[in-house]
C-alpha cells in the first residue's frame, strides 16, 4: 500500500473514528457518580501508556520523518487485512459503547446505579470493547509498516488487557454475585463461547 494511503486510512479509521464514537460517552460519564473504584496505579499507568504511547509514535510517523529509520515494507495483502480489521474494530467499538451505555468507564469502577449488561453484543461476549481494541491495535501494526509506530499500540494494550481482565471479572463477580457467575458460563471473554 502507498505509505500516504496507509497513513490516511489509519488516521481516519483509527483516530477520527475512535474520537467520533467515544466523545459523547466521555461527556456523559462526567455526570455519573462513582461508587467503588478498583483502579490500581499499574492499571492507570498502563492506560496512559496505551493512550499516549500508542498515539504519539504514530503521530510522529504520520507527520514527521523522525521514525523513518524503523520503516520496512509489507505486502499489499497484509495492509488490506489490516484495513478489514480496522473496519471490524470500529464497528465492534461502536456497538459495545452503545450496548454498555452509561456503565462504560475507562478504568475499573462501579458507578452509582450500575447495571449488569447482558444484552446486545454482551449476550455472547464479555469483553467486546477489549476485543475491538485488540482489532484496532493489530490493524495499526498491519497498516503502518514501521517497527515503532506499528507496534506501539499492540504491545502496551496486550499488557493492559492481561493484567486487567481478571481483576475486572473479580470486581463484577463481587458486585453482581451469582448473576455474573451465570453470565460467565454462557459467554466467552473475547469470542462467543462454542456451544457444547
Ligand atoms: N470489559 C468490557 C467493558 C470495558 S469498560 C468490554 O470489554 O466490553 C470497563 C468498565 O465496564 C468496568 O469498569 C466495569 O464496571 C464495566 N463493565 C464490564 N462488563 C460489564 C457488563 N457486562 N455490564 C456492565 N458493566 C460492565
Amino acid at each position: 500500500m502507498e505509505p500516504l494511503v496507509a497513513k490516511v486510512i489509519y488516521v481516519v479509521g483509527y483516530w477520527v473514528a475512535n474520537f467520533a464514537i467515544r466523545a459523547r460517552h466521555i461527556k456523559a460519564r462526567q455526570q455519573v457518580r462513582v461508587r467503588a473504584n478498583r483502579t490500581t496505579r499499574l492499571d492507570t499507568s498502563l492506560f496512559i501508556i496505551v493512550g499516549a504511547g500508542g498515539f504519539l509514535l504514530p503521530l510522529l510517523y504520520v507527520f514527521t520523518p523522525l521514525l523513518s529509520f524503523a520503516n520496512y515494507s509489507i505486502p499489499l495483502w497484509i495492509g488490506l487485512t489490516g484495513v478489514a480489521m480496522l473496519a471490524a474494530g470500529d464497528w465492534v467499538f461502536w456497538k459495545s459503547h452503545k450496548d454498555l451505555g452509561a456503565n462504560w468507564s475507562p478504568v475499573l469502577e462501579i458507578r452509582e446505579g450500575h447495571t449488569l449488561v447482558t444484552a446486545g453484543i454482551y449476550a455472547r461476549i464479555r469483553h467486546p470493547m477489549y476485543l475491538s481494541i485488540w482489532l484496532l491495535v493489530i490493524a495499526q501494526a498491519l497498516i503502518l509498516p514501521n517497527y515503532l509506530a506499528g507496534f506501539s499500540g499492540l504491545v502496551p494494550f496486550g499488557i493492559l488487557y492481561f493484567q486487567r481482565v481478571r481483576k475486572e471479572e473479580r470486581m463484577m463477580a463481587q458486585e453482581f454475585g451469582s448473576e455474573y457467575e451465570q453470565y460467565v458460563t454462557r459467554t466467552g471473554r473475547l469470542l462467543p463461547k462454542a456451544r457444547s
